[in-house]
């Protein structure tokens, strides 16, 4: 197996760069209030997290007889919501400013692939400081299936003119996670925002970088090092 070089590293963003996932939890509920629906915090982290909101509320018409004409109102209120509770509460954090701002500069394309719409990616991302730093931004608008479809994540290659090989996922969900793993990326899984790191991302681009080559005690211990 050929060693590949990692060119480009495509982030999720929520979760991962923007620690929004309070926010679309808050922002949807606030809209379901209107008709009297709710969705609780340990149904939103087992099912929920990661999805649109659309998928969402087709979940919640099956289940739960939300009716289907209240979606696209629904919809629009949940948005609203988001922009209003990410305008109050989304800011520059150190680590991930220096993470993009040095991998882009050591020549890495940076893409930004989330199942949001667009127009809360780049309000967040530039109420973070890191809108400068993307080259590419893929919303829910931009595929025809949303993660876990791989289709987002393809797109980003693609417009890259790479492999799938030559690019890092950074991903935070299972969503996702199965979305980076279909359309052929290597992953680097985090648990969270304070996980997003110059160092670690670094770290597992080198262990991609050197997976090809004779093992070494320091490559050899796990076999799917991204997926633990
Ligand atoms: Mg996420």
């Amino acid at each position: 197996m050929s060693v590949s070089k990692v060119r480009a590293v495509l982030f999720d963003m929520d979760g991962v760069l923007i620690d929004a996932k309070d926010w679309h939890y808050e922002a949807l509920n606030e809209a379901l209030a209107l008709f009297g629906h709710k969705i609780r915090r340990s149904e939103h982290l087992e099912t929920y997290d990661g999805l649109p909101t659309k998928t969402k509320l087709r979940m919640l018409s099956k289940e739960r007889e939300l009716p289907e004409g209240l979606h696209d109102f629904i919809n629009e209120m949940k948005q609203a919501y988001t922009i209003d509770i990410a305008w109050r509460n989304c800011r520059p954090t150190f680590s991930h400013e220096y993470a993009l701002a040095r991998l882009a500069s050591e020549g890495y394309r940076i893409a930004v692939c989330s199942n949001s719409v667009r127009q809360s990616i780049e309000m967040m991302l530039s109420k973070a400081a890191l809108i400068e730093h993307v080259d590419l931004i893929v919303s829910n608008q931009d595929v025809t299936r949303p993660k876990p479809d791989p289709e987002m994540y393809s797109k980003a290659v693609t417009e890259f003119g790479l492999n799938p090989s030559e690019c890092l996922v950074v991903e935070d969900n299972p969503n996702g996670i199965q979305a980076a793993t279909a359309a052929g990326c290597h992953v680097l899984v985090v648990d969270d925002v304070h996980e997003v790191q110059y160092t670690r991302i670094q770290e597992r681009i080198r262990q991609i970088e050197t997976a090809g080559a004779p093992q070494t005690s320091e490559n050899h211990e796990s076999p799917h090092p991204a997926l633990r």
